[in-house]
This record gives structure tokens, C-alpha cells and sequence, in this order.
């Protein structure tokens, strides 16, 4: 049976919209030490919007927005709804596309009018066979002011790069400042390049940090700080999250999250507040200590 204390804890917990999903989890916090912290949705809002356009030669602005969001209109993604929002907005009338296709962690391509479309990371557009070696400081500059970058080729030619702003939370600063000070160490994830991830990493105060990891290689990198020797914390929310939250020893699903993620975590954090993650560590230890009072 939980003992008393840790159901005493639970309630705390539950207050706050820290909800223990299993009591075994909760015990192991203690034994914690790597923090790791999906970038998208856990440490930024989830919420990218388009900043800047830059259109390639021989095109313009409308035309790469009409084009980008042809191709993403069949996605899911964040990005890919702010850019489809971003053309929206403009009132620019979007035509249809014909054999859509995403790819994990990279983009989307598609044909439309007889064009055959690529939008996604640099890498994943290059290796679509455009050259964007041309528009690569306008590029790195974009992403050294932490934006996301996506890129669009239309028939293997380089079209436009499209910079995608996503904020970070108003307490993730103070959060990673206390997940420290308890004497956790945080790792930042992140699908995005490595620039973007820097950038990122350190306007909350995070030095360690792995970018460009596919979606398939999360659960990898927690492994690996396993092998380390580690207890490793988990927070994602997205189902790209859901593999690694089921390897860490200990997963938390932080804000709405999918319910894949939430499925896979041992705690579910109702708000979007990061400084929860660290509310219930506390709780977690300090539970524990009352439970090795009451035996002892
Ligand atoms: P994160 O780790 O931030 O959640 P993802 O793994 O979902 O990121 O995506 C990694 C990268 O792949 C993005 O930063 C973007 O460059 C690219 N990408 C993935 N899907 C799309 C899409 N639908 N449109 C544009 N870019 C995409
Ligand atoms: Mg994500």
C-alpha cells in the first residue's frame, strides 16, 4: 500500500495541478539528477509565429507565402500552422496541392501546379537537392537571433526562407535558475539546428544542450545519460516526446500535451508553468523524507 505521507504529498501535489499518474515515480525523484527538457512547448510556448520573409531570387513575397502554405496546409505542425496563419492573415488565397507527404523531424513536400514543392529545415530542403548556399548568412543570422527557420524550394531551386519566432515562457528563466539551485542539472532537446538551440539554451541559462535530434532519437539521448550512470527527468509534451518519456525514470507531460505524451509520462502537469517541474521535485523529496520518517 502508498504510505501516508506520499498520499499526503499527492494531495499538495494535486492543488497545484501536479498530478501523480504512479506514487513509485514520485519516490524515484529524488534519485534524479539530468533534467532533460524538450525545447518546443516546454521551455518556449509552442506558439511560433512567422517575423520575416525573405524571398529568393526571382520570387516574391505573396508568392513564396502562397506556395509555403499550399504545402503545409495538410500539416499538423506548429510551424506549419503558423505559416499557413501568416498567409491567412494577408488574405493571400492558398491553391491545392497533390501528393502531400511529412516527414518526421524534417518537413513536408508536395506538388502544386505542376511545381514540385519542398518546405522544411535547411538541411532537409537541401537535401531536397536546393543549394541555399547563397542565402547561408542571411540564414545563420536569422537563426543566431534564436528564430526557427524554415525553408521552401520550389523544383529542387531555392525559394524563400521563412523565420519562425517562438517565446520562451515567462518563468522558464526563474525555473531553470531553481531546477540549479536544487542541484539538478537541465538538457535542452530539440528537433531545431544547432544555432536556433543555442540561442534558445542560453536565454534561459541552459549550457548543456543536443539539437537537430529526429524525433525517433529522443528516447536515445535519455538512454544514453542512463548509460551515464544518471537518473534522468523527462518533460515534453508533444508525441514526439512520448519514446523518451517512457525510457526516462521519470516523465512528466507538461501543459495540454497530446494524449500520447500524457499516456506515457508518470506525472501530468496541468498548467503551462515549467516552474511546476521543479514544484514537484520538491514535493516528490520532501514526501519521501516524511515516508522515511514514518518507517524509521
Ligand atoms: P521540436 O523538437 O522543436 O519539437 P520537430 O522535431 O517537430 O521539432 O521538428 C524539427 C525541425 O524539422 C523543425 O525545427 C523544422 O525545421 C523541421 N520541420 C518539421 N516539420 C515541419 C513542417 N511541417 N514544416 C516546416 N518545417 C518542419
Ligand atoms: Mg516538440
Amino acid at each position: 500500500a502508498t504510505p501516508l505521507a506520499m498520499i499526503r504529498g499527492g494531495g499538495m501535489a494535486a492543488r497545484q495541478g501536479i498530478l501523480m499518474r504512479s506514487g513509485e515515480a514520485f519516490q524515484v525523484l529524488k534519485d534524479v539528477k539530468k533534467v532533460v527538457l524538450d525545447k518546443t512547448g516546454t521551455i518556449t510556448r509552442g506558439e511560433p509565429a512567422v517575423v520575416e520573409v525573405v524571398a529568393l531570387d526571382g520570387y516574391d513575397e505573396e508568392e513564396v507565402l502562397r506556395l509555403a502554405a499550399a504545402a503545409e496546409s495538410s500539416s499538423e505542425h506548429p510551424l506549419a500552422r503558423a505559416v499557413v496563419d501568416a498567409v491567412s492573415e494577408r488574405g493571400i488565397s492558398v491553391p491545392e496541392v497533390r501528393d502531400f507527404q511529412a516527414v518526421a523531424g524534417k518537413g513536408v513536400t508536395a506538388s502544386v501546379e505542376e511545381h514540385r514543392l519542398a518546405v522544411g529545415s535547411p538541411r532537409f530542403v537541401e537535401g531536397e537537392g536546393a543549394d541555399l548556399a547563397p542565402a547561408r548568412e542571411k540564414l545563420a543570422d536569422l537563426q543566431a537571433a534564436g528564430n526557427t527557420v524554415v525553408a521552401l524550394a520550389v523544383d529542387g531551386e531555392p525559394a524563400a526562407l521563412i523565420a519562425l519566432a517562438d517565446r520562451i515562457k515567462d518563468d522558464a528563466v526563474e525555473a531553470v535558475e531553481r531546477l540549479k539551485a536544487a542541484g539538478l542539472e537541465p538538457v535542452m532537446l530539440t528537433g531545431d539546428n544547432e544555432r536556433t538551440a543555442r540561442a534558445v539554451a542560453r536565454e534561459v541559462g541552459i549550457e548543456e544542450y543536443r539539437a537537430e535530434v529526429l524525433p525517433q532519437d529522443k528516447a536515445y539521448v535519455v538512454r544514453e545519460l542512463q548509460e551515464q550512470g544518471h537518473r534522468v527527468l523527462m518533460v515534453g509534451d508533444g508525441i514526439n516526446d512520448a519514446p523518451a518519456l517512457m525510457q526516462s525514470d521519470v516523465g512528466i507531460a507538461i501543459g495540454a500535451g497530446t494524449d500520447i505524451a500524457i499516456e506515457s509520462a508518470d506525472i501530468v502537469l496541468v498548467g503551462e508553468r515549467l516552474g511546476a517541474v521543479v514544484d514537484a521535485y520538491h514535493i516528490g523529496v520532501s514526501s519521501y523524507r516524511k515516508t522515511v520518517q514514518n518507517i524509521t
